[in-house]
């Protein structure tokens, strides 16, 4: 029922109250935009060499054109973010919360084109682009509201010797801000707010693959007034930013998404400075799990995998990677999956029937296709949504695939796509199921499936992950609501969305007065 669409889970405001048709017309009337991207710096756009723009579900579509920025526009940005720090700092938090609260505003009222940009752009189906938006804005407004309970006012401590004694937290810097091109708005968003609402300014650095979508946000956030001084806009590849940004010592934090080898760099380039010991705030992959013990019911069981499997193409760092299946409910999990798997329509992401979209580019595309090809050469293969005739070349997409493999330590890596690899296993291993999935190393999420409660708390005690999610599916973590983020090689432990999050940005400070 889309008769009233709630842009806002988390319950804070917003609800969208409007008859599908118009709504979804309103957006398409946003897809056949041209939008550029540029480095803005210091509120200034710079051009550079122009790189065209494919979609990634039609590829004989130009969506627009991308500047990248040069060394040297990228350290003029670092040299103004640098310099306009401290006046950011010391300006009011109810001051900076409020400029958040307008940017979640802009955010809404430019909702259309933004869900129409994130198709466009990123290959989004108009439900992930809803979210998307969804999920901005509620970043902005939860980091505005715990900025102004954390950041508002000084703790008194006790002062024994007469001297009075004052804490309070302060930003720490320049911060860099990495995202992925998987949530380009939601997770660029909420980066870029959570450091500058800490009183950081930031060096936005965008996904090569989603720099329409980020180039639009810095836009709308530059109107709603968040200063041109203390948000910089710098489109460049990851190994220039490592070079001429990381490396320099005026940067006091990084907070990155993406690949956990990318966090493995960044980590060695800030320790391999002379200078500021910064922190690094890093959310990267899963091998995530979900474990359906015998009580369990196939048909949730079912519609909770391909929708954690499945759904953004597979392309989230929560999506179900390997199902553990107990050997007495696993025929008939299987029969069921492979059944809905041959419902699953894939296709154009702007049309509403369509439930699965393509991969984010060809590349990515390429090397999911070799995972599939080796498994199925294995004789591994179980079942795969219908590729549509006349899709496959139009776009780079990839049908739905699932597989049986014997042990999770058959997969190499994660596989950033529709893919699902099937486990069996008997009820006396499920320690050894838990150990498996712990040893290999990620901790991002994991389902789990039982009917029986302590089982599943059981399984919750001893997981060694950062979200845990029983008896529904695994994604779509709600601000404030799942604050997300994993351990180990997943990630640093920071919970996006959560209320401990803007800490990670701040330094603690304390002064003594002996007036
Ligand atoms: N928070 C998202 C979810 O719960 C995933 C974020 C990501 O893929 O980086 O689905």
């Amino acid at each position: 029922d889309f008769g009233e669409m709630r842009l806002n889970s988390s319950g804070v405001n917003l609800h969208i109250h409007s008859e599908i048709e118009p709504f979804m017309n309103q957006v398409k009337h946003f897809l056949d935009n041209q939008w550029h991207a540029k480095p803005i710096i210091d509120g200034q756009e710079y051009t550079s060499n122009e790189e065209q723009v494919i979609c990634p579900y039609d590829h004989s579509h130009t969506v627009g054109t991308v500047h990248k920025a040069t060394e040297e526009q990228a350290l003029k940005a670092l040299s103004v973010a640098h310099d306009n720090f401290i006046a950011w700092d010391v300006t009011p938090v109810q001051q900076r919360s409020a400029l958040l609260d307008k940017v979640a505003d802009a955010l809404e009222a430019h909702k259309h084109e933004l869900i129409a940009l994130c198709s466009r752009d990123g290959g989004k189906s108009l439900q992930d682009g809803i979210d998307e938006v969804r999920e901005a804005i509620d970043f902005c407004r939860y980091y505005a509201y715990n900025a102004r309970n954390q950041f508002g006012h000084e703790i008194h401590l006790p002062g024994p010797t007469g001297e009075s004694n004052d804490m309070y937290l302060q930003g720490r810097g320049v911060f860099a801000c990495i995202s992925p091109w998987n949530f380009p708005l939601a997770i660029f968003i909420g980066q870029v707010a959570a450091a500058l609402v800490a009183g950081n300014t930031v060096i936005a650095k965008p996904a090569d693959q989603t720099t329409l979508v980020a180039y639009r946000a810095v836009q709308i956030m530059h109107e709603a007034g968040i200063p041109t001084s203390v948000l910089q806009f710098v489109p460049i590849r990851g190994s220039v930013l490592g070079k001429v940004i990381l490396s320099d010592n005026r940067v006091a934090g990084v907070a990155f998404t993406g690949s956990t080898s990318t966090a493995h760099t960044i980590n060695r380039t800030l320790a391999q400075r002379d200078g500021m010991l910064s922190p690094l705030i890093a959310e990267t992959g899963g091998q995530n799990a979900m474990i359906v013990d015998s009580s369990a019911l196939p048909e949730q069981v079912v519609e909770d995998v391909i929708h954690s499997a499945f759904t953004s193409a597979g392309q989230r760092c929560s999506a179900l990677r390997v199902l553990y299946l107990q050997e007495d409910i696993a025929d008939k999990i299987i029969e069921v999956l492979s059944g809905a798997m041959q419902e699953l329509r894939l296709g154009n992401p702007t049309d509403l029937s369509t439930d699965v979209g393509p991969v984010i580019d060809m590349a990515a595309r390429e090397e999911l296709q070799g995972h599939i090809d080796e498994l199925k050469a294995a004789g591994k293969f179980i079942a795969e949504t219908p590729m549509p005739e006349g899709l496959e070349g139009h776009g780079s997409f990839l049908s739905p695939v699932a597989f049986e493999i014997d042990h999770i330590n058959d997969l190499d890596q994660e596989w950033f796509g529709p893919i699902v690899h099937i486990v069996r296993y008997k009820a006396k291993d499920l320690d050894k199921v838990i150990d498996q999935i712990n040893d290999y190393g990620f901790g991002l999420t994991l389902g789990v499936h039982s009917r029986n409660e302590s089982t599943a708390m059981y399984i919750d005690k001893r997981a060694r992950v950062g979200n845990v999610y029983i008896n529904r599916n695994m994604i779509g973590a709600t601000v404030g609501v799942q604050p997300f983020g994993g351990q180990g090689l997943s990630g640093t432990g920071p919970k996006a969305g959560g209320p401990f999050y803007l800490y990670r940005f701040a330094t603690e400070h304390t002064r003594t007065n002996n007036t």
